[in-house]
């Protein structure tokens, strides 16, 4: 068989730990045997993160400006122990929250469905996809622990020196706690054009929802600008696809997506996405079932797995023993990011590989086989449980099937 050729290379983000291990057996087992894989690398490892001071995630977040397309590994994002584990220079800031910074992103999270394995909630039938407005709030605040009697101020000043605004957050009569966030209109409104397009791009209704009746500013200018953009430039487009755009109160949305059958784009503030998206993987059955993909106003797309580096798992590798960690997302990550590239550079074969890879991994969990962490999950009454890498070898062989 011939190899299928690509354009343009993807951007291809290597990470960390046990995703580090099954990013390679990917490669090896389902990608290189069957297309020419042109990729720009950059090691998003922790260790190459230290070295360059962390430029290499900067510098795969601008390639992915240039190229327009990345794949990316998930990475650790480093804590008090991690920087004694790895003997860090620092602590380095979170790659996706750096990545995310950088192209001014939405990131869309659905669940990858198989037949057998049911979600929690009995009433959803369809994918429910969150939207997580990637800039701002809690994300990039300031914080100070209080440690005495004093007061804290909100001021405002303007670029030419001119106090606007002077309130007072509170009047300290002893220790405690104060933070500042902050968001830009920009960022919201391409937050709001992104899930306006991903909901007409999928024909699903867009919720939206905050709790502005408590923050009367704040989550009030988030209501405001996507009732606006929505009113001027998407409600025709809307009602021709014949899908609705609906804003709610958080609370209400969180009581409402619990009695429906799913099907609907979730678009949520940073938080909130953050929190939903684990509910709702959790709900489907597995985070390790849950796809990611961070789209950017200027249509730029870097796909990864929604779940972390595995680091329990790489452990037990580590010291030699067999490990059973599920690779779906992340072969996910790697199709929807060949897809696009296929798509981007009409290249029909790669759309179409991309798709039967999809279709042999989901078999492969239909026909019984799969990894440790499915295994109450599905309903399938006869089970294999494989581990990593022989999973990967059985989707191979559902693949060759197909091709
Ligand atoms: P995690 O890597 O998602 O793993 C949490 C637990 O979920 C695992 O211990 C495992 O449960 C289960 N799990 C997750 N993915 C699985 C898979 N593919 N197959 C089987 N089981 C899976 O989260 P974490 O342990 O909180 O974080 C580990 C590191 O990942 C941290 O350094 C964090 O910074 C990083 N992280 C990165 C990203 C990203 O790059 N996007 C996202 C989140 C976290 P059992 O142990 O019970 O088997
Ligand atoms: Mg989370």
């Amino acid at each position: 068989m011939e190899k299928i050729k690509m354009k343009t290379p993807l951007v291809e983000m290597d990470g960390d730990e046990m995703t580090r291990i099954i990013w390679k057996m990917i490669k090896d087992i389902l990608l290189e045997p069957y297309i020419d894989l042109k990729t720009e690398y950059y090691d998003l490892g922790l260790e190459y993160r230290d070295n360059t001071e962390d430029q290499v995630t900067i510098d795969s977040a601008m390639a992915t400006k240039k190229y327009g397309v990345a794949v990316k590994c998930a990475t650790i994002t480093p804590n008090a122990e991690r920087v004694k584990e790895y003997n860090l220079k620092q602590m380095w800031k979170s790659p996706n929250g750096t990545i995310r910074a950088i192209l001014d992103g939405t990131v869309f999270r659905a669940p990858i469905i198989v037949d057998s394995i049911k979600p929690f909630v009995k009433t959803w039938k369809k994918p429910i996809t969150i939207a997580r407005h990637a800039y701002g709030d809690v994300y990039k605040d300031v914080e100070y622990r209080v440690e005495e009697a004093g007061k804290a101020e909100l001021v405002f000043t303007s670029a030419d020196g001119k106090e606007l605004s002077r309130q007072t957050v509170h009047d300290f009569k002893g220790s405690g706690i104060i933070l500042g966030m902050h968001n830009v209109d920009k960022s919201i409104e391409s937050f709001a054009r992104a899930c306006f397009n991903y909901a007409l791009d999928q024909k699903q209704d867009l919720w939206f929802s905050t709790k502005d009746t408590i923050s009367k500013k704040y989550d009030h200018t988030f209501k405001d600008i996507f009732q606006e953009i929505y009113d001027n430039e998407y409600k025709d487009k809307f009602e021709a696809a014949g899908v609705e755009y609906f804003y709610t109160l958080i609370d209400d949305v969180v009581a409402r997506i619990i009695r429906s059958e799913g099907g609907v784009v979730w678009a949520c503030k940073n938080y909130d996405g953050d929190v939903m998206s684990d509910m709702v993987a959790s709900a489907f059955g597995s985070l390790a079932m849950m796809t990611s993909v961070l789209v950017s106003p200027e249509g730029n797309y870097e796909f990864e797995a929604a779940h972390g580096t595995v680091q329990r798992h790489y452990y037990q590798h580590l010291k030699g023993q067999e490990t059973s960690t599920n690779s779906m997302a992340t072969i996910f990550a790697w199709t929807g990011a060949l897809r696009k590239r296929g798509e981007l550079d009409g290249i029909d074969e790669l759309v179409s590989f991309a798709n039967k890879l999809e279709e042999a991994s989901k078999k492969t969990i239909e026909d019984g086989v799969m990894t440790k962490d499915l295994a109450q999950l599905s309903e399938v009454a006869e089970k294999k449980i494989v581990n990593t890498e022989d999973f990967l070898k059985e989707v191979n062989n559902r693949l060759l099937e197909l091709l």
